[in-house]
This record gives structure tokens, sequence and C-alpha cells, in this order.
């Protein structure tokens, strides 16, 4: 039996309105044991309702924000525990791990919609209650409202990546925007990444620094040098040389300024390698950063493990036999029939798998991963997660396709591949007439491989293709007066996600019921009454 589920397909109906944007509080939190919970930065700024929430409780850790009328959502605050650096070496990158001693992370969430906010119970032995609006008054920065953001309903159905910069003087924006630039492309030579290109929103926000660079403190450079910038970039954080960080409340504060992002990245303006990851990767302008950043993002956005093995002390261990579950790309299972990637090891590959030429460029089950050299294990010899600058395994791509599905974001929470605001008709009752054809269609958001769509007429299929165009369209010619419905389904049966999976992907739809009238020829009205 194969351990992953096999569900349902489901189907998510595609919203035929936009979305209204509406005030939304953008509020900066910083929590620590010592100091409790402080505000540090609100401002009201417009997004889609409550679209950052998530209405049922997250496996990972999360702050419960509770409504006047007493309904729950809550705010995942995973990942802001940690730090991790990168580091290339000769054959494998190395991780470190800190837990900081305070989290910072953003609420977004409809403005008077809560009462009260709980944090979590790991934090402290008992829950503790704090009250929104006193919260918010006690804010260290408020800024005023923020104009309408001028963006489409299409731009919040993507994967919204939002660049900053940090020590980049006024007179360097061009560089800035060469370094994005590269980031981005380069990201886009990857697969994943490469497929679902038009899936990306990558914006950015130039903010300049007094200075040019980053703090290069004593402890860890001959001769230290610091720079004066907007984020307080610094090398040498928790005295390791590479780890680059900076001022998350800042960031988030600046990030106000584009405020549907899903990911952050920030840059900072020097070229001594290094880079961090958690909250978000920042990655400095080494030639290796890119190659960091895309890591990182595997992290940070794919829920990916490392898959090398140099010891990562304190790191919470992981199982798939006795729990908690591990990543999507590493197991301690060696039992062929109850590994979840077996789907991708062909029959005469031996599980486990010898690190062997014969092997090395096929998905099997390789000893080493997640910092132990025995008894976990990852896909593949080689992969983007044990080495930078490599190619993703199978298991890592088929993990970030289905993460995509899967993610609250863009307009009211998952992505669709129905693009809001594209249906023709655009009325969802049109009227029409019998004889009379009347066209339908729907764009899509399109990877670079086909995607399944099928038209139905009261609910019988009519066609189905596997296309790669972006506009579809279906033509009726209604036969009889009265109500018919026609209605388009839209799919994605990604190469890249195993056909056994297929099944867990969503089907988007959207429908038209259309009100067939007699024929009534104008023109012979128009000359003979
Ligand atoms: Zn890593
Ligand atoms: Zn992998």
């Amino acid at each position: 039996m194969k351990k992953h589920k096999l569900l349902a397909s489901f189907v998510l109906l595609l919203l035929s309105t936009k979305l209204l944007a509406m005030p939304t509080d953008y509020v900066v939190m910083r929590w620590s044991e010592q100091a409790g919970l402080s505000v540090d930065y609100h401002q009201i700024v417009d997004l889609p309702a409550n679209q950052f929430v998530n209405k049922v409780k997250p496996a990972e850790k999360s702050v419960t924000l509770i409504g006047h009328d007493g309904t729950k959502l809550w705010v995942p605050i995973k990942q802001f525990l940690y730090t991790r650096s990168e580091h290339h070496g000769v054959e494998h990158i190395a991780g470190q791990q800190f837990l900081n001693d305070e989290l910072t992370f953003v609420v977004r969430v409809k403005h008077g919609w809560v009462k009260s906010l709980l944090l979590p119970d790991n934090h402290s032995k008992s829950s503790v209650k704090y009250n929104w609006q006193q919260l918010l008054d006690s804010a260290v920065e408020k800024a005023p409202q923020q104009l309408s953001k001028a963006g489409s309903s299409t731009e919040d159905n993507r994967i919204n990546l939002l660049f900053l910069g940090d020590g980049y003087t006024i007179g360097q924006q061009h560089i800035y925007n060469q370094h994005v630039d590269n980031a981005v492309k380069y990201m886009q030579q990857f697969e994943p990444y490469l497929s679902y290109a038009d899936f990306l929103s990558v914006d950015r926000l130039f903010i300049s620094s007094p200075e040019s660079g980053a703090d290069k403190p004593a402890s860890c450079f001959s001769p230290s040098s610091f720079a004066d910038t907007t984020f307080d970039a610094s090398y040498c954080t928790n005295n390791i040389k590479r780890l680059l960080t900076v001022d998350y409340s800042k960031v988030y504060a600046a990030a106000a300024g584009n405020p549907n992002w899903d990911e952050i990245v920030v840059i900072v303006n020097d070229e001594e390698y290094g880079g961090s990851g958690g909250s978000f990767p920042v990655i400095s302008t080494n030639t290796l950063a890119t190659d960091v950043f895309i890591h990182e993002y595997g992290h940070s956005f794919t829920h990916l493990a490392d898959e090398y093995t140099s010891p990562y002390p304190g790191y919470s261990a992981c199982s798939d036999i006795n729990g908690p579950a591990c990543e999507a790309n590493v197991t301690d299972v060696t039992d062929r029939s109850d590994l979840k990637w077996n789907y991708f090891i062909a029959q005469s590959t031996p599980v486990p798998t010898p690190v062997d030429s014969g092997y090395n460029n096929l998905t099997g089950l390789f000893e080493g991963a997640r910092y132990l050299e025995t008894g976990m294990y990852r896909p593949k010899h080689v992969c983007n997660m044990r080495n930078l600058g490599a190619e993703f395994c199978n298991v890592c791509r088929e993990a970030y396709v289905l993460r995509v599905y899967d993610v609250n974001y863009a307009a009211g929470g998952k992505l669709s591949l129905i693009e809001p605001g594209t249906q023709i008709p655009v009325n969802s009752s049109p009227i029409g007439q019998v004889s009379v054809p009347m066209n339908f269609s729907i764009d899509t958001l399109q990877p670079s491989h086909d995607l399944q769509i099928i038209w139905f007429v009261d609910n019988v299929p009519q066609s189905s293709v596997n296309s790669s165009t972006v506009t579809q369209s279906f033509v009726l010619t209604p036969n009889q007066v009265g109500t018919v419905s026609v209605k388009v389904q839209v799919k994605d049966n990604s190469p890249m996600v195993h056909n056994s999976r297929h099944n867990e992907l969503p089907i988007f739809e959207h429908e038209w019921t259309l009100n067939v009238q007699p024929f009534e020829n104008y023109i012979l009205k128009d000359g003979f009454e």
C-alpha cells in the first residue's frame, strides 16, 4: 500500500466577480519571552478581505485572531524561529540554525474584524489574550492609510514575489534593478520554476540607504567595516562570518508598500559571500547568491528539507514511522511498499539504493539526508537541496507543483487556472436565442505544458482537449427555449506530478446558465412593422 493519500479530485469554483479590496490592518509584531508582545508598525492598506489568514487552524505554530462575532482565524508563524545559513562547499552545503530570541511576524486582516489576539500556547504556559484595538493603538509607528493599490484581479492570481534591497544608495537603483533581474532570470532556468514562470509576479521596492554595503563586525572581519543602511544588514550574526541578516521588522514594515506579497526576498548590496533563510531569504550580491536564493526558496515556499548530511546539532527530528512526519523529500522509511516516493523508483533500482554510477541519475532511496549520515534518506544522489546550483530531484519538483495549488494566497485563497475576470460572457446568466450561435470563453493561467480543458453542456462532456492556448472557447447554438448550462473545467495534469497523484490536483471550473429566448429577426421586424 502506498502511504500517500488517494484523495478524490476536488473542484474549486471560480468566483465570477472580482474580490473587492477593503481596508486591511497590516501589522508588524514582535514577541519575545522577556518583553512579551509589541507592535512595531501599523498601516491600513487596501487588499481583498481576509486573504492572508487561515480559516482552518494550521498544523504549524500560529497566532489566533478572534473576531467580534466569536469566529477564529489563524496566522501561521512557522519559520520565524530559525535562521539558516547555506555554505557552498565542494561536496555539499552546510546549515546552521539558531533559535531567535524574538519572533517577528505580520498580520494582514480585515480592518475592524478582530476583537482579540491569542498568542500560541507553546510560547507561554497559558495562552495570553490581547485586545486588538489596544495593540493597534500601541504601535510604535503608524502609517497613514495607503491609497488603493492599482492592481488587476489577474495580478492577485499569482505567487507574488517581492524583492527589497539594502545597502543601495540613491544613485544605485539601476544596479538594484539589475540584481533583481539577474536573480529572477537565473531562478527561471531551473525546473520546476521554468515550467511555472508565468505563475510568478515579481514585484520590487526600492528604498535607498545612506551608504553602500553591509556591516562586517570585528569578531569575523579584519579590518572590520560598517555601513549605514536602511535595514541594518550585517554579516557575522551569531559570530558566523557568512550569516548575513537584516532587521526583519523594518523589512516587513517597508513591504507594506506592496502589501499583497506572498514571499519576500532581500538582496544586500555587498559582494561578500553570505546569506540566511528563515522568515525570508536574505542574499548578498556574491556570484553564488542566486544559487542560495533558489535553495532557500525551496525551504520557504515548498517546505523542503535539506538533503545534505553535515550535522546540525539540536535540529528537531522527524520520522515517517513514528512522527512527526518528515518533509516531502526526506524519509526514514526503507520498506519499499511504504516508501512515499516509491512510484518514482524503477523496479530494477534496489531500495535502499547504493551510491553507484549506475543509479546516481535515477530516483531511488539514498542514505544520508537532513543532517544525518545514517537512518535518513533522500530521493536522488544529487539535488539542489543537497548541492547548491544542482537540479532539483523529481520528488522536490513534484512537491513544488502540489504546493503551488495548496498555498493560501491570491484572490481569496488558492490560485486559479481560470484567470479571474476573463470569462465571456461576463454575466453568468446571459440571454441567448434559439438558432443563434453563442461564444463562451475563458483565459487560462498557463504553465509551459498543456492544460486539460473540458466543456460541458447540461453536465454532458462535449469536448476534452490538452492545450497550451491561453484563450479557450466554445460555441453553443441553442435549439430550444429554456435554460441550458455551459461549463468549462481546467486541470493541470502536470508531468512533474506522478500520474498516480493527479487526482490530488484541483479542477477549476466556471459555469454559465444560459436563458434561451425565442428567435427574433430584428431586421425583418424593422422592415415590415
Ligand atoms: Zn538548506
Ligand atoms: Zn530533492
